[in-house]
């Protein structure tokens, strides 16, 4: 497999990213309620019953960067944000389990005032396609958002090889937070590596291309 260096993987994610957002935006956002004047803004980010979003190690990466550059945080909201990223693994008990998507939490990264802190540079494919339609056939097709993640997985590959895995996004703040431990990371990058067979594999996904299949009439 090509290797990608991280900075070029970074440039072609936020691209691709931006294009994915672009064409939600264009196709489908237009038929779901306006967020801006949502009553319940924001409970769709925090709502520790519902949130479950996993992200991979280049993603954690951009987020990293975004917070690191963004003019809307100083150093202590900042790490505010790894701060809640601690905690929500601490109180909803996240771990890099097989089963890690029964897990919910609610998300570091809503400000409130604010709304989403990688919004515009690093937000994760189902944030990008969560919207509240009325209508089911006005919901974007998840086949959007299974290919902006089969790209995500393959950018991966190609800069970490095996050494990543897609889990609960505070999970991730916590590992690549610039002031962790890093010896939990170093850890789990040694799991991975050793890997016989790497399922890299979103698991949700492939659970639902296979629920999608139609029963076999014997
Ligand atoms: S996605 Fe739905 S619940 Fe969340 S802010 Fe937008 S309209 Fe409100
Ligand atoms: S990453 Fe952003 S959009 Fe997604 S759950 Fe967190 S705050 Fe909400």
């Amino acid at each position: 497999m090509r290797k990608l260096t991280e900075e070029i993987a970074l440039a072609r994610l936020q691209r691709h990213k931006a294009e994915y957002q672009t064409h939600i935006k264009l196709n489908y956002e237009h038929r779901a309620e306006d967020c801006r004047t949502c009553p319940v803004a924001g409970s769709c980010c925090t709502d520790a019953h519902f949130v479950n979003v996993h992200i991979t190690r280049l993603e954690a990466v951009a987020m990293r960067e975004t917070l690191q550059c963004t003019p809307r945080l100083d150093e202590t909201a900042r790490r505010r944000v790894y701060q809640r990223a601690r905690e929500a693994v601490a109180k909803y008990n996240l771990r890099p389990a097989k089963d890690s998507y029964a897990q919910t939490y609610a998300c570091p990264l809503f400000e409130p005032g604010t709304g989403c802190l990688v919004h515009r540079r690093a937000k994760p494919a189902p944030c990008i396609q969560h919207g509240c339609y009325e209508k089911w056939e006005d919901v974007p097709p998840a086949a959007i958002q299974w290919r902006a993640e089969h790209r995500v997985e393959e950018w991966n590959n190609q800069v970490y090889g095996a050494a990543w895995a897609w889990l609960p996004t505070p999970l991730w703040l916590t590992l690549v937070d610039p002031e962790a431990d890093a010896r939990e990371f170093a850890r789990l990058v040694r799991e991975w590596s050793a890997r016989k067979s790497p399922t890299n594999t979103n698991p949700l996904r492939r659970a639902q291309g296979r629920s999608r299949n139609l029963p076999v009439v014997r």
